[in-house]
């Protein structure tokens, strides 16, 4: 299986894969530039090509890019919506010269205008980055973030991601990444069997569950529908360890990339943290009659 998590790229790529390789990942996930926003690194002149050699060697696939939180397309702002174009563009560029397969965009929040007028900015501002990437740059993928719904933000729900795919005529380089702390708050009983069917069977049916790309397997700290984007240790929050077992092992998600973004204390927990999963799975695989054997 594919597990990997979200570590510090600390200026280097190359060293951030060989960090995760230590800690016996074997996918993973950095921010593309400061989290709080900020310029892009230039690469240096070998590192695309380092990284890849590297990433090859240690059997580490995919990496996956995350944009910034300061990313916002949605805003009514026009300098915050310009920073936000550029900097998904710019960050696409950066994955297609790393040769990593996908970059994960939390849609954007709407302030106060409302859930139609952010839907129709988000689109907007896609629609520009996408049209401006020429055919023979493409290839790494942008992937929308279903969120939590705290506060403002857009994207917590299939219908309404399949709203920002369909105004992008269902671009063959947008999809979804899915995140198990996101949904549970949002109100999706993903604990339970039937739940985590139910929650998918509504991917499924707006979307099409071969658009999620990438799953982010958090537990969460706060409750079912309280819309609270607290992650948690898997198997310490309100999913708890049964629910990851069942999702990880869901024949619908259980060839994808699972990537861990949970508070750990030092880098080293995610090892632990990774340890655990793959023991879910292996047991998952004998008890869960339905899934296949890897
Ligand atoms: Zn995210
Ligand atoms: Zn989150």
């Amino acid at each position: 299986m594919r597990i990997g998590a979200h570590l510090s790229s600390s200026g280097d790529f190359v060293a951030a894969a060989k960090n995760a390789a230590a800690l016996s990942l074997n996918c993973v996930q950095h921010f593309t530039r400061n989290p709080r926003g900020g310029r892009q690194r230039e690469l240096r002149d070998e590192e695309p090509h380092r990284h890849r050699a590297a990433r090859e060697e240690m059997d580490l696939d995919p990496v996956v890019m995350h944009t910034p939180y300061t990313v916002n397309l949605a805003s009514t702002k026009p300098r915050v919506v310009q920073f936000a174009r550029r900097c998904v563009a710019e960050d696409l560029s950066l994955c297609v010269a790393l040769a990593a397969p996908y970059l994960v965009l939390h849609p954007g929040s709407h302030g106060g205008q409302g859930p139609e007028r952010a839907a129709k900015r988000i689109i907007e501002g896609l629609h520009e980055v996408m049209e401006a990437i020429e055919p023979s740059r493409r290839g790494s993928m942008l992937l929308l973030e279903m969120m939590a719904g705290q506060g403002n933000e857009y994207g917590s729900t299939p219908k309404e991601l399949a709203t920002i795919l369909d105004g992008l005529g269902w671009h063959p380089g947008v999809g979804l990444c899915i995140d198990t702390c996101h949904s549970f708050a949002r109100g999706y009983p993903l604990h339970t069997a039937d739940g985590l069917d139910a929650y998918l069977e509504s991917i499924e049916d707006t979307i099409g569950v071969d658009r999620i790309h990438v799953v982010h397997l958090n537990d969460s700290k706060q409750p079912l529908n309280s819309r609270r984007d607290r992650h948690a240790l898997v198997g310490e929050g309100e999913i708890g360890l049964e629910g990851i077992e069942r999702i990880v092992n869901h024949p619908t998600l259980r060839a994808l990339p699972f990537i861990l973004e949970v508070p750990v204390d030092h880098p080293s927990e995610y090892g632990e943290q990774a340890r655990l999963v793959r023991s879910l799975r292996e047991s998952g695989s004998t008890k869960t009659s339905r899934a296949p054997r890897d």
